[in-house]
């Protein structure tokens, strides 16, 4: 596990948070992670979660990387540590109601469109804005919200990615300003690729899964 230590160190030395992406790979995979010590998982779907949570160790933090539909949302509310991916005010309001019926504080990240793929998921800075204002005026009781998230876009151009990423700091440090009420700390930027760049540019939680694991098998 030479590549995890690695990645530990740097992530250590940088101050930031390593989330070990196990999507797609099984259970015993994880354990083996485990057993070196991470205790944060990422995963995109809820049904692997939750198939996941039963079999592994109680104290795994479970962190959803992934787009998730506001009709799954109270599968996962109530274990959930942080949901890197709210894309949508629907989202976040289903958050909300789901997290109140069971008086729970929900930890959440936006998840802001910084890549040119349309395909990707994520708010536009004026979605965020609308956003920014319902929490200022206190509509979520039930709802923290950490910091934001954002993907680079798929490319071998580093000048690119660097730049989305400075985007992205940007947005962050002005959000975090216009908050009246905050534990907005976290800015969960980064993935096998480019986890060095974005911790360069301000990153404090990676999201990193197959330089750990290998190659995915999507099957
Ligand atoms: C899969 C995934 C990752 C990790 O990707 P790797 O390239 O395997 O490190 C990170 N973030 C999100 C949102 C993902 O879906």
């Amino acid at each position: 596990m030479d590549v995890l230590n690695k990645i530990t160190k740097f992530v250590e030395e940088h101050h930031a948070q390593l989330v070990v992406v196990s999507k797609t790979y099984p259970s015993e995979r994880l354990k083996e992670v485990y057993d070196q010590g991470i205790r944060i998982f990422g995963e995109n779907k809820v049904q692997e979660i939750l198939e996941k949570k039963e079999i592994l160790p109680s104290d795994i933090q479970w962190h959803m990387i992934g787009h998730l539909q506001s009709n799954k949302v109270k599968q996962i509310v109530s274990f959930i540590t942080l949901i890197h991916s709210v894309d949508s005010e629907k989202l976040l309001n289903e958050i909300q109601k789901q997290a109140k019926k069971i008086d729970r504080k929900v930890d959440v990240l936006l998840q802001m469109h910084i890549a040119m793929e349309e395909t990707k998921f994520g708010l536009d800075e004026n979605e965020l804005k609308n956003i920014l204002d319902n929490i200022n005026s206190g509509k979520y009781s039930h709802v923290r919200i950490r910091g934001l998230m954002g993907m680079a876009t798929f490319t071998e151009d580093e000048n690119i990615v660097r730049n989305e990423f400075k985007t992205l700091k940007k947005i962050f440090d002005q959000t975090k300003l216009s908050l009246l009420h905050s534990s907005f700390d976290t800015l969960s930027m980064g993935m096998s690729g480019d986890y060095e760049l974005a911790i360069e540019e301000g990153s404090n939680m990676v999201r990193i899964g197959s330089l750990i694991f290998g190659k995915r098998n999507y099957g």
